[in-house]
This record gives structure tokens, C-alpha cells and sequence, in this order.
């Protein structure tokens, strides 16, 4: 069955910003010059714009979505989200697995921010191609030259314009492209929508012949015949120059800039084809890796229909039209609406009875698609974010995505009793969203507990309730989630027996367990270690079972036991009378009593903080760090600022936004993510911190 669009003509890019560079303003603009020529002559173009913005607003689709499909140049761009918040950084990483080159918007004034610093080092750690777009060229204050020195000295990469601004603020007229040698103007009657080359002035020429200079400098490097063109004085073809900066682009040796103005509708067509000319097709990136099912083994799928199917799920959302909707990531081979597929973490399959592909503002169902593509399904019962979906007869798992722990607690009601059930139907709904996020109601005291990654993450998410769910609800101060383990090794014996009236035992189970501090993020293991069968094997899976219960429940201070090496050591059987139950009660009793024994310690989420300060803050905000047990593990100057690496417990963390601006009148910012469990301090534990 032949592709529609051919794989090599498949775009999967992300567009990362710092928060208000203009990410949105040119993602819609994106869709709109894509949509209309798409269109084309269907549509009074003046006025398509609005309509399309007020459609848009309407229905609230699909811009916000998890990915989004245009196309540009019989080329097919598939936009994957990723979010703009320094509290998301695990959507950042799960998005940045999912798509093959990246834009990333930078504010023509602002510059490189801190923000989009943290992407772009996050998006080096992946591997991911990039070109960089100069928005807002028509602000005042807007300076080229400024940011390109900046992308640079503090994002360490080498920045290859291979356009310049007609001007730069209120006076900037059009796109210089370096490489055709022409200037474009674009329409302001249609929005930009029509666009027209021109020659470039005259007062432009010197500066162009500079910058081109460069750009051609940066293509000799990565092609000879350019190189040799270059040095016999001959102009090389803009074909040849193309080729060879996407070749350079591919292996991360340099970054191509495009420069534009979304909001006054300034040069996005030409940032569409760079996006075609530099970013990596799906056949670009090559073979993925994957894990043998059944034991250990590396396994690899090449981006061809003809080798067996495997996908990732990057996103689960709430859609208020079809419920559930998985947004999966191709890796090899087709899907068949009707098809099943196998879900080798859930253990199931899953069968893909509609397959949608999602446009701006329609959606529309497929019957195929095909390696490399992204699609959404709807109605997938067993998938979650992070799940490989494979062919069933050729199993093979990803990489799982690494999703922070929920290290903040919060207690929420429902304001008005008639929405209880509501409210835990919307906290189900967000949990399918966002691994990172997690609720459970107490059934003791019949409090709803949600839990996630940050102060910031469980505010939004309670917006959304407000908002989106129209639940209004009341929310406890947040506080940490600690976990608990011991320091000792002790052997505890767990008995459970009940005997009748007349003597005989009715209930009779019995176990020896030794527990033994386990490795850092080993959780619970349990080991049979019984050198003679006094307990039947058949009850054995029961008696694991009761301890990770008993460890999930908090036997001790409430709070989770983790990282305990459990052995099962001795026991006893009475025939007739064991049952599993009694077994299940000796094993949690022996568990809680034991972990009582073995010097348990509470255990506080760590943190990896990255500050960026300017130099007079300096010493305050260091001191202030030390203040909350934060150990610092470097400074290094940053361009103009000073970047603190630290551990810093979590506990300690809250209210820092504030304080740093405070300290450095709100030039500092820091990006937080969680490192690791640790002992609290003895005389941490004793004060009232605990209890935060
Ligand atoms: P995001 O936070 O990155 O999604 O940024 P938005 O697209 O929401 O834009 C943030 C603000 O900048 C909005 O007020 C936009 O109207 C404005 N903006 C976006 N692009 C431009 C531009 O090219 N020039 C100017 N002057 N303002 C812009
Ligand atoms: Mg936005």
C-alpha cells in the first residue's frame, strides 16, 4: 500500500520557548498559512484569519493539543506539544523523546532566557536537531546581532544566520533570506498570507555580504565541493549550500537562525522552510533501540513499513468528544484500524478500532499509517503514557520515560457534598493525563489526597478542576511526602493463629522474615530463601504480596517503607488449618514489627536546583541556599550571571520563587527537579520540620 506522504518528507518537531516569546502567536500563524494553502482559493483570504481564530476559540482545539498535522511544501510537519514551564521539565523530556528536530523561539529583545537555556541543554542530553527562530524582530529594542552572540556564549552552540531582519524594532519591513539573496515582503492586507520577493537594498549589501560569508563558511565545512567552489572564487548553487547545511544541521555542528515577526505575520512561511530544508526526517534518525520482552537483550526497529509494527504513547488526554485519546509515536512498521496490538507492560492488547489524524481545527480518521508517523487513538483501555504498543509476535519495550515521583502532597474537597463524585471522576481523568500526578482518597478519614511534583504542578492542576471541570474546591497547604526505611538488619517472626473452643487451631499461619536495608530506589524485595519447604510454595506469592501492602501503607509513622531487602527465612505449616489469609496477617504483622525494630528513618525527597543569579546577588543567594540545607555542588559563570548547581531538600524549597526574586530584584530564576530519597537530619527530625 503506498505512503501518502513519503517518510523522508515527514517533519516530528517541537517548538520550545521560553514563556511569552511567542510560541503560540507563530504555532497559530504555523497552522493558519498551512491551512489556507491548503485551501487554497476556497477562501477569501482577508477574512479567513478571524474566522479561523474564532472557530478555533470555539471548539478550544486542537493548538493545544498533544500534536498537530499540517503540511508545507508536500511535506507533512507534525507539531508535537511541549510545555512551557520550568515545573514540567518531565513533559519537556518525555516530548523531546518523541519528536526528531526542534524550533526553538527565542524573543528578539529578551533573548536567551533562562527557560529556554534549560531546554536547550535538556534538548543537547537527546540529541535533538535544532534551528532557532528570532521572534518579535519588531519590537523596540529588538537586535539581531545581540541574540545570535547570546545563543553562542550561553547556550555554548554556533548559530549560522541564514537570514537577516529589513530593519530591526518598529522600522523591521521583511526577511532578508541570505541564501536566495532576495528580500520578502509579506501583505498586511491578507495577513501575510501573500508574500513577494524583491531585491535587497542597497544599504543592506555589506551586511549581507558578511553574514553570507559565514553561512557559506559553515556549509564548506561539512562539503567539499562547496569548500572548492568557495576557494576558486566560484558561487555555489542555493541547492548545493541547502544541502549541506542540513547535513551540518543533522549532526548538531551548527544552528541555523531564521528571524520574523509572528504577531505582525513576518516571515513564518520562511521559517516553515526551514523547518523542511534542515530539520530531520523520521528516516534521518535511523533505528531505535528497544528491550527484549523476556530477558535481557537489546532489540532494534528500523522506521520501515516493512519491519514489524512498534509505537510509544507519549500523551494520554481527556478529549471532551472521544473520551480517552493516546497520541502514540510510530517507530516501525503500519497500523490497521481493526488491528490489535500487544502492550507488553500491561500485558495486553489493545486493538485500534478508529485511528485519527488531527489537524488545527478538524480531526479525521484513517484507515493506516505508517513508520514514523504520529496519530492519536481513541478508547485504548490498558495504555498509559510511556507504554510501547507492539506487534505481538515480534514483542519489544522502549525505554520507559522516567517520570518524577509524586513528591508533594495536598490535601482537596469539594466545596458543595453534591460534587464528591464528580470531582474524583475529574481527579481520575487528570491522573490518565499525567503520570506525575496521583490522588487517593483516605478511607479511614474519607480525605481526598492528591500528590505531584511540584507546588506549582498541583496549583495548575487545581485551576483545572476550577476551570475546566467547573468543580470548585478547597486545598490544604502542600507538603512533602517523605518515605521511611530501616538501618538494620533484624529477623522477626510474624504468628497468627486462632484456635476454637474445643482446642484445635482454626487459623494457623506462621513466618520467619529477615529485613535488611536494601539499595537506594530498590523499593521492596523479597526473596523466598526457605531451604526446606515448612511453608507451602503455593502461598508464598500471598505472603509478598502482604508486604508490599503493608510497606505501601505506612506501617510505622505513616509514611511509605522503601528500599528493604525482605528474605522469607523460617515458618510453619499446620495441614487443614493454614489458609492464604493467615499467612497474608502473620507475613504484615512480622513486617511492621520488624521495620519497628530496625531503626526506621524517615527518607526527604532531594532536589537538583540549577539558580541563575546575576554576580551582586551572588553571595546572598548562596547564603541563603545554605540556609536550607542546600549543598552546593558548583558555580560557573554564565554570560552575564552566575549558574549554582545544588542539592537542596524539598522541604526547604517552598516559597523560593519569591525569596530569589527578592534577593536579586528579579533578575535570578531556578529550574528544580527531583534527584533522589535521603535520611532527614537527625536534628531536622526532631524540630517541627517534619511536619511541614
Ligand atoms: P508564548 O508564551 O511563547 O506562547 O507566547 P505568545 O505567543 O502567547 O506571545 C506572548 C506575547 O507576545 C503576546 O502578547 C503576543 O501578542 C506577543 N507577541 C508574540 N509574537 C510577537 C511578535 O512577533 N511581536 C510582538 N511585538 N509581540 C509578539
Ligand atoms: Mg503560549
Amino acid at each position: 500500500m503506498p505512503r501518502r506522504v513519503p517518510i523522508e518528507r515527514l517533519r516530528n518537531i517541537g517548538i520550545i520557548a521560553h514563556i511569552d516569546a511567542g510560541k503560540t502567536t507563530t504555532t497559530e500563524r504555523i497552522l493558519y498559512y498551512t491551512g489556507l494553502i491548503h485551501r487554497m482559493g476556497e477562501v477569501d483570504e482577508g477574512t479567513a484569519f478571524t474566522d479561523y481564530m474564532e472557530q478555533e476559540k470555539e471548539r478550544g482545539i486542537t493548538i493545544t493539543s498533544a500534536a498537530v498535522t499540517c503540511f508545507w511544501r508536500e511535506h507533512q510537519i507534525n507539531i508535537i506539544d511541549t510545555p512551557g514551564h520550568v515545573d514540567f521539565t518531565a513533559e519537556v523530556q518525555r516530548s523531546l523523546r518523541v519528536l526528531d528536530g526542534a524550533v526553538v523561539v527565542f524573543c528578539g529583545v529578551a533573548g536567551v532566557q533562562p527557560q529556554s537555556e534549560a531546554v536547550w541543554h535538556h534538548a543537547d542530553r537527546y540529541g535533538v536537531p535544532r534551528i532557532a527562530y528570532i521572534n518579535k524582530m519588531d519590537r523596540v529594542g529588538a537586535n539581531f546581532a545581540r541574540v545570535l552572540e547570546q545563543i553562542q556564549q550561553r547556550l555554548g552552540a554556533r548559530p549560522v544566520a541564514i537570514q537577516l531582519p529589513c530593519g530591526e524594532g518598529p522600522s523591521f519591513a521583511g526577511v532578508i533570506d541570505l541564501i536566495s539573496g532576495q528580500l520578502y515582503v509579506f501583505d498586511p492586507e491578507t495577513y501575510g498570507a501573500r508574500y513577494t520577493a524583491l531585491p535587497v537594498p542597497e544599504e543592506y549589501q555589506e551586511q549581507v555580504r558578511h553574514y553570507r560569508e559565514r553561512l557559506v563558511e559553515a556549509a564548506a565545512e561539512v562539503d567539499d565541493s562547496i569548500l572548492e567552489a568557495y576557494v576558486s572564487g566560484a558561487t555555489p548553487s542555493p541547492e548545493d549550500i541547502r544541502s549541506a547545511l542540513r547535513v551540518g544541521t543533522l549532526r548538531r555542528q551548527f544552528v541555523p537562525i531564521c528571524c520574523g515577526s509572528s504577531l505582525r505575520n513576518i516571515g513564518v512561511q520562511l521559517l516553515l522552510d526551514a523547518v523542511v530544508d534542515y530539520l530531520p526526517s523520521p528516516l534521518d534518525i535511523g533505528a531505535v533501540h528497544g528491550y527484549s520482552v523476556d530477558g535481557p537483550g537489546e532489540t532494534e526497529r528500523l522506521p520501515t513499513d516493512d519491519t514489524p509494527t512498534s509505537a510509544l504513547c507519549f500523551k494520554v488526554l481527556s478529549d471532551p468528544y472521544v473520551g480517552r485519546l493516546s497520541f502514540l509515536r510510530i517507530y516501525s512498521g503500519l497500523l490497521e484500524q481493526g488491528q490489535s496490538l500487544l502492550n507488553p507492560a500491561a500485558k495486553k492488547q489493545e486493538r485500534l478500532h478508529k485511528l485519527l489524524r488531527m489537524y488545527a481545527n478538524r480531526r479525521e480518521e484513517i484507515t493506516e499509517a505508517y513508520a514514523g508517523d504520529i496519530i492519536a487513538i481513541p478508547g485504548l483501555r490498558w495504555t498509559k503514557t510511556g507504554d510501547t504498543l507492539c506487534d505481538p509476535h515480534h514483542p519489544l519495550v522502549f525505554e520507559p520515560i522516567l517520570f518524577s515521583p509524586p513528591v508533594i502532597n495536598q490535601a482537596i474537597e469539594a466545596r458543595s457534598a453534591a460534587d464528591v463524585d464528580r470531582l474524583m471522576e475529574a481527579l481520575q481523568r487528570l491522573a490518565d493525563e499525567d503520570p506525575t500526578f496521583h490522588y487517593r482518597a483516605d478511607e479511614e478519614t474519607g480525605q481526598i489526597l492528591i500528590s505531584g511534583v511540584g507546588e506549582l504542578h498541583l496549583e495548575i492542576l487545581v485551576e483545572r478542576l476550577q476551570r475546566e471541570f467547573g468543580i470548585p474546591v478547597k486545598v490544604g497547604r502542600p507538603y512533602v511526602s517523605y518515605r521511611e526505611t530501616i538501618t538494620q538488619t533484624v529477623r522477626q517472626e510474624g504468628r497468627f493463629v486462632r484456635s476454637t473452643q474445643g482446642g484445635a487451631y482454626s487459623h494457623y499461619g506462621h513466618v520467619v522474615l529477615e529485613l535488611s536495608p536494601g539499595d537506594r530506589n530498590s523499593d521492596i524485595t523479597f526473596e523466598n530463601a526457605l531451604t526446606e519447604p515448612a511453608i507451602p510454595p503455593l502461598f508464598i506469592p500471598a505472603i509478598e504480596r502482604a508486604i508490599r501492602q503493608a510497606a505501601a501503607a505506612g506501617p510505622v509513622a505513616g509514611y511509605p517503607v522503601v528500599d528493604v531487602a525482605v528474605r522469607l527465612v523460617g515458618g510453619s505449616y499446620r495441614e487443614g488449618e493454614s489458609s492464604e489469609a493467615d499467612y497474608q496477617a502473620a507475613a504484615t504483622l512480622a513486617f511492621r514489627e520488624g521495620v519497628a525494630r530496625a531503626r526506621p528513618v524517615l527518607l526527604e525527597p532531594l532536589m537538583q536546583v540549577e539558580v541563575l543569579t546575576p554576580e551582586e546577588a551572588l553571595g546572598d543567594v548562596l547564603a541563603d541556599l545554605n540556609m536550607r540545607r542546600g549543598r552546593i555542588e558548583s558555580v560557573q559563570p554564565q554570560g552575564p550571571l552566575h549558574q549554582i548547581r545544588a542539592s537542596v531538600p524539598l522541604a526547604e524549597m517552598f516559597g523560593y520563587v519569591t525569596q530569589l526574586r527578592s534577593l536579586t530584584q528579579g533578575r535570578g530564576s531556578y529550574t528544580m527537579l527531583f534527584s533522589h530519597y535521603e535520611p532527614v537530619p537527625h536534628k531536622v527530625t526532631a524540630g517541627e520540620k517534619v511536619l511541614v
